[in-house]
């Protein structure tokens, strides 16, 4: 069993390790003919070299988690935290808060340095970083203060059913994250999302006016446009719903309305409208009920299992050993809902667009905005099949840049 969850951790690593070196291995000086105009040499071999420094770092990151985790592991970790734990409290609860929460602060404070060299050193050396120490400072404090409160409590009640419930406590937990979640989601536009950005109104304006024909035209109520200032953080540029029902809104980053065109920003627009229309985002959260259901079925079933925790020579079984346990060895499961999900959100990207241009026109106009964001942000116009397959939630640009110009030939 120790054996099977060692090769687990090995395997997510060196599967890492072999996409990352195909998708270096496309780097070639030719730029691409839908970019001719946009790039000159000097920016794309620029690109290319923050593809590589991102890579490099990537690497180096993942290289090192790992092997501290198969370190802890190597040397007992577990044991040693299961013991302190069990000397601070006898409450089987408040154990497993005290278990689980060193082990998640253990994990964010090794990431922490590689954030923080990611900010200021790669971002900063390309020109894209505009945050300042205090900002990053504060991110993360809130961060740690967020993850507290909803994750603490949201763990607490997981703590708690599988303590009291049973056989049917997997059913309960499912229940009560989803719920949990669509609660977040719901006031997250109001209630945190705040807490980092300001959002402030779109002013009345050309823009906003232009967007707001463009709503009316289709029968969409727009329940707020509001400018988030993203240029607080980075140069980059994006745009996205978030929310439902009342609180729902439009986001467009500050960067982004100050970058592109209005005609580009209402196919931007409605291009996110698209997603909404079509019922993109109800099928996402459906995908994710659903494999968040298969999840809580399988820890159910993985719960205080002896011969995992005498394969980690652990001697006392607990829930939340359990849930640390089983969070090792369900990667490979997760990894394959997300690449159903990754699969259906580059189809919708596709959808997303036809619909935009069906609706607004303006092909050209659709396919500059993630041409600009493409060359604006130097992100890679030649990934591996591979790559694309396991991670993009979006088609490669070119792909969808063809794909509207087909579109615009056949109106
Ligand atoms: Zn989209």
């Amino acid at each position: 069993m120790l054996y099977f969850v060692i090769a687990i951790i090995l395997f997510s690593y060196i599967l890492d390790v072999v996409v990352e070196t195909l998708n270096l291995k496309r780097i070639t000086t030719q730029i691409p003919s839908e970019f001719v105009g946009l790039y000159d040499q000097e920016k794309y071999i620029k690109s290319q070299e923050y593809l590589r420094t991102n890579t490099r770092f990537g690497l180096v990151q993942s290289t090192v988690s790992t092997l501290l985790l198969l370190a802890f592991i190597f040397l007992d970790g577990f044991i040693y935290l299961d013991n302190w734990v069990r000397l601070q409290t006898n409450t089987p609860i408040l154990q497993g808060l005290l278990f689980i929460g060193a082990f998640v602060f253990a994990s964010m404070l090794i990431a922490l340095p590689f954030s923080y060299y990611h900010t200021f050193v790669i971002e900063e050396k390309f020109g894209f970083n505009k945050q300042s120490k205090l900002t990053f400072v504060k991110d993360q404090i809130l961060g740690l203060v967020l993850g507290a409160i909803l994750g603490g409590g949201l763990l607490s009640l997981i703590l708690w059913f599988f303590e009291s419930s049973g056989q049917v406590a997997w059913l309960y937990c499912w229940v009560a994250v989803v719920l949990f979640q669509i609660f977040v989601t719901f006031i997250a536009p109001v209630v945190i999302m705040p807490l980092f950005n300001k959002f402030v109104p779109l002013p009345d304006g050309e823009l906003k006016s232009a967007i707001n024909d463009y709503a009316k035209n289709q029968n969409f109520e727009l329940q707020g446009i509001f400018s988030m200032d993203g240029s607080k953080r980075s140069s980059k540029a994006n745009a996205f719903f978030t929310g439902f029902g009342k609180l729902r809104r439009v986001v467009l980053f500050d960067t982004l309305i100050s970058k592109h065109s209005i005609k580009e920003l209402v196919a931007v627009l409605a291009h996110e409208i698209g997603h909404f229309k079509m019922k993109h985002i109800h099928r996402h959260l459906i995908v994710s009920i659903c494999s968040s259901g298969v999840m809580f079925y399988l820890m159910g079933l993985f719960m205080k299992n002896e011969m995992v925790f005498s394969a980690f020579h652990m001697e006392n079984v607990s829930v939340y050993a359990s849930l640390i346990f089983f969070s090792l060895v369900y990667s490979p499961v997760s990894d394959l809902t997300s690449l159903i999900s990754l699969h259906m959100s580059r189809k919708y990207e596709f959808e997303a667009d036809a619909y935009a241009v069906k609706t607004y026109g303006h092909p050209e106009a659709l396919a500059d905005a993630p041409k600009k964001l493409s060359v604006d942000s130097l992100s890679n116009l030649n990934p591996h099949p591979l790559k694309v397959f396991f991670e993009y939630t979006h088609p490669p640009v070119i792909e969808r840049v063809k794909k509207l110009q087909s579109l615009s030939i056949q109106r």
